[in-house]
């Protein structure tokens, strides 16, 4: 017996019971692995934004890249 795969809304942490309410709105690359996907509700999905630590190290790097080249 296998058990349904549930999505979790990343805008309000709740269960998405119905698959055709789960909307993919991010992928997460893992270090060592496949990452895994970012599903919310189709209510919520424009709410969801980006990972605040991602949008920083990515300005970081840019702000570094700018300086430096
Ligand atoms: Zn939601």
């Amino acid at each position: 017996m296998t058990a349904a795969l549930r999505h979790v809304c990343r805008y309000c942490d709740e269960s998405i019971p119905d698959p055709d309410d789960a909307v993919l709105v991010a992928q997460v690359g893992g270090n060592s692995g496949p990452g895994w996907n970012i599903w919310a509700h189709r209510a919520h999905a424009h709410l969801v934004e980006p990972d605040p630590v991602a949008i920083r190290i990515m300005a970081r790097i840019l702000i570094t890249q700018a300086l430096w080249w």
